[in-house]
């Protein structure tokens, strides 16, 4: 498995071209920006892209699909159903997050509308990427329908934003809820052997054993401290 990855949009996401070396079949997952850096590393590799994986709906994961998608219309898109709805509404959830209306083309940020989702996975689901295979998890608590894809025999698991480096991710946007986003990373990222990667959709990658021991949201430090931090 080789994984190139492109660090995208204002919000530093990281965008990921993840692919089987014995077949050159490539998944995209979550291409934040119309970047044609993506498109030109899938080209210069000789890559099939077969899909764009969406690991959640917000705009820095998806922003860059219909980009993705027209220059190679046969990929899949795909995400889970409980996801649909944040996903189609791209155009305006930059003005959601209180970004003034007449900046949005600055930024890069004045979407149309995404191409449609092709095809839904649910949780236990298998992603065949030429010789890999991602097992689909759903894991919500940053948002609904947002999932982790785990290779087993590569040790790897791509976490989104449910969990970083030291951290986990936010949980005070729509369909954000603390409690089902750690009970979510408790048993189905967790649950994996420490000497697993995460590569995680924003910062450095790390390990399901240094997330155990360090990480404050997963070991008692953040509960055992709360209202003592300064
Ligand atoms: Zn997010
Ligand atoms: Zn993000």
């Amino acid at each position: 498995m080789i994984v190139k990855t492109f660090v995208q949009t204002p919000f530093q996401q990281n965008t990921r071209i993840v692919w089987c070396e014995a077949t050159k079949a490539a998944m995209c997952i979550d291409p934040g920006e119309a970047s044609p850096q993506i498109t030109a590393y899938i080209r210069e590799n000789e890559l099939e892209l077969k899909a764009i994986v969406l690991t959640h709906g917000h705009l820095d994961h998806i922003g860059g699909t219909s980009f993705v998608h027209e220059e190679f219309p046969n990929a899949e898109i795909i995400a889970h159903e409980d996801e649909a709805e944040l996903y189609y509404s791209l155009p305006t959830q930059a003005l959601l997050l209180g970004m003034p209306q007449q900046q949005l083309a600055t930024l890069g940020m004045d979407y149309a509308d995404p191409p449609k989702i092709t095809r839904f996975v649910a949780d236990g689901e298998t992603l065949k990427v030429g010789d890999l295979r991602f097992t689909i998890r759903h894991c919500p608590g940053h948002t609904l329908g947002h999932i982790v894809l785990i290779e087993e025999g590569e040790k790897t698991v791509l976490t989104g934003d449910c969990l970083f480096s030291g951290s986990i991710g936010r949980t005070d946007f729509p369909g954000g809820d603390y409690a089902t986003l750690i009970d979510s990373i408790q048993t189905k990222i967790m649950s994996l052997p420490d000497d697993f990667t995460v590569m995680c959709g924003h910062g450095p990658d790390t390990t399901i054993g240094r997330e155990r021991l360090a990480n404050p949201f997963l070991n008692d430090t953040y509960k055992n401290a709360r209202g003592r931090f300064v």
